[in-house]
């Protein structure tokens, strides 16, 4: 039996197969759907690729057609089981060990569903049918039915969003929902998008690394993926926006963290993901002195994030209504849709759902100012090209500098806690004597003019973003699991990207998208969980908040 067997009659069709071999069965089965006149709108695909040379975790992989999704999960086939969230209409299982996956796979597979699994022993397919698969006469294949809970099905949306803030967290969100065929009425208070934390010269991607492989590091690997892979078919860096693909290289800050970045690097890294060099090769490749090594990120590099902002709104083709200029705008819940009011009143869009983009404006609306948001000032310095090297790629450890942009070069950037919107000679010198340091010359940009901008970075005290359904605090009640915390309906935040909002924007947004469509999700739940805006609910009740460190370990 195929999948394209079992199709017929679905709008989504979700099949995982157990072993993604080398793709040609997947391929097999989009040129099917494809072909098919009564395909389903929607095929999502879900294969274990172990093996692949992926780095560890989820990847949701672009495709070309609309309709399809790809997810290669490069972990466990338990790991797998335990992390999905996802209902499947269709399983193809390999050689799977032992018979405890039984029960975990129960949970995910749709009512109906069809398993095909040749190569079972008794003890598995007994433990299966305990479970609710009733095989045929062949022992390999099966049919699942049960009466047993189910994970609970998203109801088809109506397909219509009010996103709150036009910067890359917005702009992201605006993307991904039109392309899943959503109406999105952007609405920003200024006349253009990216007027604020978004609005820099030039910011920079690099992905986290750590010893224990922690849930920030696991986290930021997958954002800064799926950003590559979503900006490569967006048109490309440097091509559908400004910036380069140019590298990263992080230079350790002494012989200490030297030693710790060797052992992360002995664990075992693609090279074309992360590769530590030694002193004499870091400093070759730079140019400069690297006297204690350095980590290079061969795909990180610099992007204008108000270029990216303009190619993900082009990307929304018409579904997209911009609603620019509008003033600060407040929410009002009218029964069971939300509006956007301007400051006089005037409508400015209404929906049944709310993102709120809105960044560290967040911390003064009224349905998010109980969020443990902070706004972290940051001043970043503008060098024309006689007050700083010209580097073949971006360099950074407490500080960074990245190379020309729009002819200038960045060199970044403070985290202060005032709100002083203006440039301070204070926090210049701070960036020229951090990049004094970096590039080993302590005349580096002696007599720079002042210049550069002011931004707000909205932060969160763990410093991770917060992606889903906006908790009520006032009706959230005293329970210590995020699922059963009170939600506002409708309302959703996309908020706190920090230091990172370039890689976190994309997958953030397709979380959020996936999330409101039902739509099996493109990271582990493990990692879902991290980032759920009512995590805050539950610290509240478990500490008392203590105020967030002021400093970061990088952009
Ligand atoms: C100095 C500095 C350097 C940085 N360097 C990097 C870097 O190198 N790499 C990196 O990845 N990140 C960097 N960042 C962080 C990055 O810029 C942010 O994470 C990102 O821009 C956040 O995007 P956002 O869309 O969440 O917020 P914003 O860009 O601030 O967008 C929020 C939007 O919402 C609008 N808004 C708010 N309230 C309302 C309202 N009531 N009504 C209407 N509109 C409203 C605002 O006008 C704004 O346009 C840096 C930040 C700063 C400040």
């Amino acid at each position: 039996m195929n999948a394209q067997d079992c199709w017929r009659g679905s709008t989504r069709f979700t099949v995982f197969d157990g072993d993604y071999g080398d793709g040609s069965r997947v391929e097999a089965l989009v040129a099917a759907w494809r072909a098919d006149p009564d395909r389903p709108a929607h095929l999502h695909l879900i294969a274990l690729a172990a093996q692949h040379g992926l780095q560890p975790g989820f990847h949701r992989i672009p495709q070309p057609d609309a309709g399809v999704t790809l997810d290669l999960l490069a972990t466990s086939f338990e790991t797998a089981l335990a992390e999905l969230n996802a209902h499947l209409d269709f399983i193809r299982l390999a050689k799977p060990d032992g018979s405890g996956f039984a029960r975990p796979l129960a949970r995910l597979t749709a009512l109906e569903a069809r398993l095909v699994a040749p190569a079972l022993d008794p003890g598995q397919r007994a433990a299966l049918a305990a479970q609710g698969f009733a095989f045929d006469d062949s022992g390999s294949g099966a049919v699942f039915s049960t009466r047993k809970p189910r994970l609970p099905v998203t109801p088809a949306p109506e397909r219509r969003a009010l996103v709150l803030g036009a910067g890359m967290a917005g702009c992201a969100a605006a993307q991904r929902l039109c392309a899943r065929g959503w109406d999105v009425t952007l609405i920003e208070r200024h006349p253009r998008a990216a007027c604020e934390a978004s609005g820099n010269l030039a910011g920079i991607f690099m992905p986290l690394l750590s010893r224990d492989d922690n849930i920030p590091t696991r986290l930021a690997r997958s954002a800064y993926l799926y950003a590559l892979r979503l900006w490569e078919q967006l048109g490309g860096i440097g091509r559908a926006f400004e910036g380069a693909q140019c590298g990263v290289l992080q230079l350790a800050r002494d012989a200490q963290h030297a030693a710790a970045s060797r052992a992360i690097a002995a664990d075992g890294l693609a090279p074309d993901f992360a590769r530590w060099l030694e002193a004499d090769e870091a400093g070759m490749l730079l140019g400069l002195p690297a006297p204690d090594g350095a980590f290079l990120f061969p795909q990180g590099g610099w992007a204008r994030p108000g270029s990216l902002c303009e190619a993900l709104m082009d990307a929304c083709g018409a579904r997209l209504t911009r609603r620019f200029g509008v003033g600060d705008v407040r929410l009002a819940r009218v029964g069971d849709a939300w509006q956007a009011l301007a400051p006089n009143g005037d409508i400015v869009g209404q929906a049944p759902t709310v993102v709120l983009a809105s960044g560290a404006g967040a911390r003064h609306m009224p349905h998010t100012s109980d969020l443990p948001l902070q706004a972290l000032r940051g001043q970043v310095t503008h060098l024309a090209p006689e007050f700083a090297p010209q580097l073949p790629l971006v360099l950074c450890r407490e500080a960074y500098l990245t190379p020309s942009a729009q002819g200038l070069r960045c060199a970044g950037a403070t985290y202060d806690l005032d709100d002083d919107p203006h440039l301070r000679a204070a926090s210049q010198e701070e960036n020229l004597e951090r990049l004094r340091a970096l590039v080993s010359d302590p005349h580096a940009a002696e007599g720079a003019p002042l210049a550069g901008r002011v931004g707000f970075r909205c932060v969160a005290p763990d410093r991770l973003p917060l992606v889903g359904s906006l908790p009520d605090f006032a009706a959230a009640g005293a329970t210590e699991r995020l699922r059963d915390v009170a939600r506002h309906p409708g309302l959703h935040g996309l908020l706190g990207y920090a230091s990172r909002g370039i890689i976190w924007a994309p997958l953030a947004a397709e979380l959020l998208a996936a999330r409101l469509e039902g739509e099996p999700l493109p990271v582990e739940m493990s990692l879902v969980d991290a980032l759920d805006p009512a995590r805050f609910v539950l610290r509240a009740r478990r500490a008392p908040r203590g105020p967030a460190a002021a400093t970061d370990i990088g952009p």
